[in-house]
Order: C-alpha cells, then structure tokens, then sequence
C-alpha cells in the first residue's frame, strides 16, 4: 500500500512579505525572486504592522508572519532581524528598529549607538548583524521553515556611504575597509545575514514548490 507523503503540499504560489521597512522590502524581493514564489509587500494589500511583542529575533518573525497570513490568506515570509553590539553587552539586538525611542529614525539610532561607543577603542568595536527568516504556509501552520544567518563586524566612528538602511552606515565590513552603506546592494546581499538567512529558506522554498 502506497504510504501518504507527510509534506504538506503548497496550492498558492503567491506569498505575502511581512515587512513595511522599504529597505528591507528592496533587500528580500531581490532575494526571495528565485524561490518559485510571486511576492507581495503586506503595504501593497493595506496589512497594518504586527506588534513585535517577542523577546527574541525568532519569536518576533513569526509574529510578524502569522499576522501577515491571517489577514492574507497567503502563505507569509518575514524575517527579524538587529544588532549585536558586544561592548553593550549584545544591545540593541531585538530593539534595533526603536534604540533611540518608539519613532527613532536610523539616523536617531546611528547617533545613541555611536554615543553609547563613545571613547571605546577600535578593538573592542566588535558587533554582528542578525537575521531569523521563517516562512509560514497558513495562519495555522504548526510547522514553519525557520533560517538564521550572522554578519560579523565591527562599528565605525563615523557614517560612511549612503546605500543600504539602519546601521549600514557605522557596521564595517571586514575584509573590505568598507561600511555596508558603501557595498554594492548586490554585494550587501550576497554577504548579508538577510541574504545568509534568504538563501537557505529560499532552496528550500524551492523544494516545497518543485522549483
Ligand atoms: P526589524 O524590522 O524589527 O527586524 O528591525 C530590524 C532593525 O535592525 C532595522 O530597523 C535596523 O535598524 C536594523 N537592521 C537590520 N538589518 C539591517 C541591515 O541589513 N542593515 C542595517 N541595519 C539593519
């Protein structure tokens, strides 16, 4: 007797993106583009921001992709993600996106970060990016993909480039003499903890949709 596959089949091809940060809507479109799926910003079907209530990076993508499925109907992809600063004892890590305050804009954030480094020497500047991306297939889905990825580095004393968003303009990429505002998005993407986390969730996405 022929035994039931236990992989629950994916019907939609659609997926909804469960982030309004035009920056990092940018970063995961170009990412997630080769996962077989079409993807859809939750702005562009009027879904309000979920409440990043979590106490950790995990918890606080899951959120983020129930609520986007809930109100869509899609299966969702979101990822969260922050900044480790080891000198602040891993701050501001799951409150990056609000160090500075409830509406903190990056540049808020950048200037307490380098207040808070003030007077710090060079060697004890180390931080990491990091990034959790999951993918759910409903509201309801009780088993969802969950990728990490890690960017090590280190903070600069001064802005530097203006591509990318958030930090990018004080995190120095090692190996390059470069802050990641000054990489070429493609490069960013390709060394980032976002494109580390969107590269396996998306080979695997890949796999559920015999892409
Ligand atoms: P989230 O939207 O709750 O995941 O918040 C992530 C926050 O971490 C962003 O608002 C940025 O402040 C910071 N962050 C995450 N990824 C990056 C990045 O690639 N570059 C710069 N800052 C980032």
């Amino acid at each position: 007797m022929a035994v039931a596959s236990k992989a629950r089949p994916v019907m939609r091809r659609k997926l909804v993106l469960a982030s309004n940060n035009a920056g990092k809507v940018r970063e995961l479109q170009a990412l997630i583009s080769t996962s077989g799926f079409e993807i859809i910003p939750q702005g562009a079907l009027g879904i309000p921001e979920a409440e990043e209530t979590g106490a950790s990076f995990v918890e606080n993508a899951l959120i983020k992709a129930y609520h986007a499925a809930r109100h869509s109907g899609l299966p969702a992809i979101a990822d969260d993600s922050g900044l480790e600063v080891d000198a602040l004892g891993g701050e501001p890590g799951v409150h990056s996106a609000r160090y500075a305050g409830p509406a903190a804009s990056d540049d808020d954030n950048i200037d307490r970060l380098l207040a808070a480094l003030d007077g710090v020497e060079a060697g004890r500047r180390r931080a990491r990016f990091r990034c959790v991306m999951v993918f759910v297939r409903d509201a309801e889905d009780t088993d969802p993909l969950v990728a990490e990825g890690c960017w090590e580095g280190w903070i600069g004393e001064n802005r530097r480039g203006s591509g990318g968003f958030g930090y990018d303009p004080v995190f120095i990429v090692p190996g390059t003499g470069l802050s990641a505002a000054e990489l070429p998005p493609e490069d960013k993407n390709r060394l980032s903890h976002r494109g580390q986390a969107a590269a396996v969730l998306a080979s695997r996405l890949r796999a559920l949709t015999g892409g």
